[in-house]
């Protein structure tokens, strides 16, 4: 069943995405050649809890850490480690936050130093299929919309849209109804209603979409072991428009990046 969530909540809800967006911010200016994930994931902590918030992965499942970390040909849920990121890596990173019960869960895919253009344009591809994406969540639409929008997309670039794993409802509890997959028929599925909020977003492989499952219960790599790229927004349904809660804004501050990408998404001006 869809929680749609009133307006205050949805409040609530922006200050939680904001955590995470302010989170990644700080993490961007981190990623670097020879900085593990693990430290990026004290990191992540620590800000976190001086926002007054609660790491949202940590034990949920009992994931053991704060960041889901998927380097290159990892998917997503790829657990951090001592393991130094090195040049012309990507690195998945994923964030929960929990405020006033109300949980935020972004993820942006960084480079690590310089990349392969064709990694880059992987990452381009994947982060423009967010927002084709999020322009179909509107009212009238139905999950079929969003999913079938990424899924032309991406496959008509080339990539594998993987179809094990799917973004999600957000509010209370990480995962809401309904599942939001990045891959489906337009007019089908649950339709859209005012005051939802969702997290969109694509698991996009540069080569075969299929995935595998390691031993320790977590990490997701690409069959064919060829990159893979991750990004999330948390979106609400706001005058039967989509309304982005979350921001890449302290991201492409700490970078020196230009964007107007999430202006078309925002209501109110972002006061960072
Ligand atoms: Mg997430
Ligand atoms: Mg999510």
């Amino acid at each position: 069943m869809i929680i749609p969530k009133t307006k205050e909540e949805i409040e609530l809800m922006r200050e939680s995405a904001l955590i995470v967006s302010k989170t990644l911010g700080i993490l961007a200016a981190e990623v670097k050649p020879g900085v593990s994930t693990l430290f990026l994931d004290k990191l992540a902590e620590d800000f976190i809890r001086s926002e007054g918030a609660e790491p949202g992965f940590l034990g949920l499942y009992d994931f053991p850490n704060t960041l889901c970390m998927s380097p290159n040909q990892q998917v997503v849920h790829g657990i951090p480690n001592n393991e130094p990121l090195d040049e012309g890596d990507i690195i998945s990173i994923d964030c929960g936050a929990i405020k006033n019960g109300f949980y935020g869960d972004h993820a942006y895919t960084f480079a690590v130093g310089e990349i392969d253009d064709e990694v880059e344009r992987l990452l381009k591809v994947t982060k423009e299929s967010l927002y084709v994406g999020i322009r179909e969540f509107k009212a009238g639409n139905r999950v079929g919309d969003v999913a079938f929008a990424i899924q032309q997309y991406c496959e008509s670039n080339g990539y594998g849209v993987v179809r094990e794993l799917v973004g999600h409802g957000l509010g209370r509890t990480m995962h809401e109804d309904p599942e939001m997959p990045n891959y489906g028929r337009r007019g089908r599925g649950k339709k859209f209603v005012e005051g939802m909020v969702v997290a969109i977003e694509p698991m996009i492989n540069m080569g075969v979409r299929q995935i595998r499952q390691h031993a320790d219960g977590w990490t997701i790599t690409t069959k064919d072991n060829k990159p893979s790229a991750h990004f999330e927004h948390n979106v609400a349904l706001v005058n039967g428009k989509p309304e982005l809660l979350s921001t890449f804004a302290y991201i492409y501050n700490a970078l020196g990046i230009e964007s107007d990408e999430e202006d078309e998404f925002r209501s109110q001006t972002l006061v960072l």
